[in-house]
C-alpha cells in the first residue's frame, strides 16, 4: 500500500505545477546527487533568434556560383531558401530561421521531401534546389560540403561570442552561415545556486558547440559542460554519471532528450516541451522554470521525511 503521505505529496506537488507520474517517484527523487541539465529550452528560453547572415565570399561577390546573384541579393536569396527548407522544423534553430527569414525578406517558397535529421539539422528540396541548413560538422561528414576559409572564420567568431553558427549550403556547396542564439531563463542562475545548495552537482549537457555551452554554463554557475553531444550519446553521458556511482536526474524539453530522460534515475521534462520528452519522464513541470525542480527535489524530501 502506498502510504498517504507520498499521495498527499503528489497532490501537493500537481498544486505546485510539478505532475508526478506515482507517488514512488518521490523516493527517487531525494536520493538524487547528480543533475544533467539540458541547455536549449531548459537553461536557456529556447526562443531563439536569427542574429547573423553572411553570405560566402564568392558568391556575395561574384554571384558566380550556380547564378546566385551578388551582394544584397545573395543574402536574400541565403534567406529565402535557408528560411524555406526550415519550415518544417519543431527545433528553435529552425523556428528562428524561419522568422527572421521570413522578417527580412517576405513570403517563402515553398519546400518539399523536408527530411529532419535530430540534434544536426534539416534538408528539403527549394526551387529545385537541394538545401541543407544544419551543424557545420554534419555537412561536412555527412555531405562532404567543406566551409571555404572565409565562412571557417566567420562561424569561429560566432561562437567565440557564445552563438550557435548554422551552415547552409544547396546543391552540393557552401552558401553561407547564419548566427542564432536564445538567452539563459532569469530564474536558472537561481535554481543551479540552489540546487547546489541542496548537495546536487549540476551538469550541463548539449549538442551545441562548446564555446556557446560555456558562456550559458559561466552565466548560470556549473561548472562541468558536455558540449557537442549528438542525441545518441546524451543517453551515454548519463550512463557514465551512474556507473561512476551517482543517482542522476535529467532535465531536458527535446526530442533528443528523451532516451537520456528514460534512462535517468529520475526523468523531468519541461511542460513547453515535446511530448515525446515528457512521456520519457517522471515529472514534468508546468512551469518551464528550473526552480520548479528545486521545489520538487524540497517536496519529496519533506515528504519522505514525514514518513520515516
Ligand atoms: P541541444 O542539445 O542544445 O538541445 P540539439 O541536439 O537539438 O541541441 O542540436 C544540436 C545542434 O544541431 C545545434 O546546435 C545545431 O547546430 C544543429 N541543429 C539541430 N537542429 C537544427 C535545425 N533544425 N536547423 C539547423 N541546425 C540544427
Ligand atoms: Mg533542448
Amino acid at each position: 500500500a502506498t502510504p498517504t503521505a507520498l499521495l498527499v505529496g503528489t497532490g501537493r506537488g500537481a498544486q505546485l505545477g510539478i505532475l508526478i507520474r506515482g507517488p514512488q517517484i518521490l523516493e527517487s527523487t531525494r536520493q538524487v546527487d547528480a543533475i544533467v541539465l539540458d541547455k536549449t529550452g531548459t537553461v536557456t528560453t529556447g526562443r531563439m533568434a536569427l542574429l547573423g547572415v553572411h553570405v560566402a565570399a564568392g558568391v556575395a561577390a561574384d554571384g558566380g556560383l550556380a547564378g546566385t546573384p551578388a551582394g544584397a541579393a545573395a543574402e536574400t536569396e541565403l534567406l529565402r531558401l535557408a528560411g524555406a527548407a526550415e519550415a518544417g522544423s519543431e527545433h528553435p534553430i529552425g523556428i528562428a530561421i524561419v522568422n527572421g527569414a521570413a522578417d527580412q525578406v517576405g513570403i517563402l517558397p515553398a519546400a518539399t521531401a523536408f527530411t529532419s535529421a535530430q540534434g544536426f539539422g534539416v534538408q528539403a528540396t527549394v526551387e529545385g534546389h537541394l538545401v541543407l541548413v544544419g551543424r557545420p560538422r554534419w555537412l561536412a561528414d555527412e555531405w562532404q560540403v567543406i566551409l571555404p576559409a572565409d565562412l571557417a572564420e566567420v562561424l569561429a567568431g560566432i561562437e567565440a561570442r557564445g552563438q550557435t553558427a548554422v551552415a547552409v549550403a544547396w546543391d552540393g556547396a557552401a552558401r553561407g552561415i547564419l548566427a542564432v542564439a536564445d538567452e539563459v531563463k532569469p530564474s536558472s542562475a537561481a535554481a543551479v545556486a540552489q540546487l547546489v545548495a541542496l548537495g546536487l552537482t549540476p551538469v550541463l549537457l548539449t549538442g551545441d558547440n562548446p564555446t556557446a555551452a560555456r558562456a550559458v554554463a559561466d552565466q548560470v554557475g556549473i561548472s562541468e559542460v558536455f558540449a557537442g553531444v549528438l542525441p545518441a550519446e546524451k543517453v551515454d553521458r548519463v550512463r557514465a554519471l551512474q556507473a561512476a556511482g551517482h543517482v542522476v536526474a535529467m532535465v531536458g524539453d527535446g526530442v533528443n532528450d528523451a532516451a537520456a530522460l528514460a534512462a535517468a534515475d529520475l526523468g523531468i521534462a519541461m511542460g513547453t516541451g515535446t511530448d515525446v520528452a515528457i512521456e520519457a519522464s517522471d515529472i514534468t513541470l508546468v512551469r518551464a522554470d528550473l526552480l520548479a525542480v528545486v521545489d520538487a527535489i524540497r517536496l519529496s524530501r519533506r515528504t519522505l521525511a514525514t514518513i520515516k
